[in-house]
């Protein structure tokens, strides 16, 4: 489904990141992947082409907008263009009530979150309109990005902003082809939700009975919609807030 597609995917060396780059390479997509952690990155990367995909390895930060460069660059000095990108490096915890929070906890989140699709919009986006030939950008929002979940108040501000952007980018680049859609991730096993049940033990269950299917998402379903919003199967899709949640939004 995407032979000959060059695709980054930021977050890539865990959960929801991980899942979608190893979905996007089994359809046939050359996948860059970015994250800090070098080791996880090579295991993934080394995992895919053992599987007979094509990988490279960028480490970074997506808060750094050289960072962020590199792995733009990467694609194109590798694979020869960027047709694709998931958005999808993230941070977020429950926290205490906000007038308990540190400043410092809330730059952090909107600065992973939303200065990070913010930098990777900004660098992937003037590749695509040189190349000429569209692109599919898919950024990781969250329910947290269309109400309070229980989540700490700057996650749910900054996952409503990175659909905000999304919508923004849409609007501005249609015309040259290239689609912007944000996904709105419900309750999914990753290590960012293990971390999250530590600091609320209840939150399991509280994020089971939210969900109209009553469980939590395995990532390999997140990245399914990922390789849909990146393919042309969703063609006539921009612009769009696409829940993956378990039907936790439409109750
Ligand atoms: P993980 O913790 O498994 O993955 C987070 C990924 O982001 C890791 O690969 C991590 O890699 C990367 N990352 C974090 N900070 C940075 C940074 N500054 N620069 C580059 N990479 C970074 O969690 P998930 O897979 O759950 O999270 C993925 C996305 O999904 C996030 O945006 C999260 O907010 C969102 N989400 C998750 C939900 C869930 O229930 N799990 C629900 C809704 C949304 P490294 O540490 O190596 O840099």
């Amino acid at each position: 489904m995407l032979k000959g597609r060059t695709i980054m995917v930021t977050g890539a060396s865990s959960g929801i990141g991980e899942a979608a780059a190893r979905l996007l390479a089994a359809e046939g997509a050359a996948v860059v992947l970015m994250a800090r952690r070098e080791d996880r990155l090579r295991e993934v990367a080394g995992s895919i082409e053992d599987d007979g995909g094509r990988a490279a390895v960028c480490v970074g930060d997506v808060r750094s907008p050289a960072d962020v460069e590199g792995a733009v660059s990467t694609a194109v000095d590798t694979f020869g263009s960027l047709d694709g990108a998931f958005n999808n490096a993230g941070w977020g915890t429950v926290g205490p009530p906000l007038h308990e929070m540190d400043d410092a906890d809330y730059d952090r989140m909107m600065d992973v979150n939303v200065r990070g699709v913010w930098n990777c919009l900004r660098k992937q986006i003037p590749v695509m309109l040189t190349q000429g030939s569209g692109g599919s950008i898919v950024n990781t929002s969250s329910t947290a990005g269309l109400f309070a979940t229980g989540a700490s108040a700057p996650y749910v501000a900054a996952k409503h902003a990175v659909a905000g952007l999304t919508k923004a980018a849409a609007a501005q680049y249609g015309a040259q082809g290239i689609r912007v859609n944000a996904l709105m991730v419900g309750s999914t096993r990753t290590e960012l939700m293990e971390a999250a049940m530590q600091e609320v033990p209840q939150l399991d269950k509280y994020a089971v009975a939210r969900a109209i299917q009553q469980r939590l998402a395995d990532p390999q379903e997140i990245a399914q919609a990922v390789v849909w919003l990146c393919s042309d199967r969703s063609s006539f899709v921009t612009g769009a807030s696409v829940p993956v949640d378990g039907g936790c939004s439409a109750v």
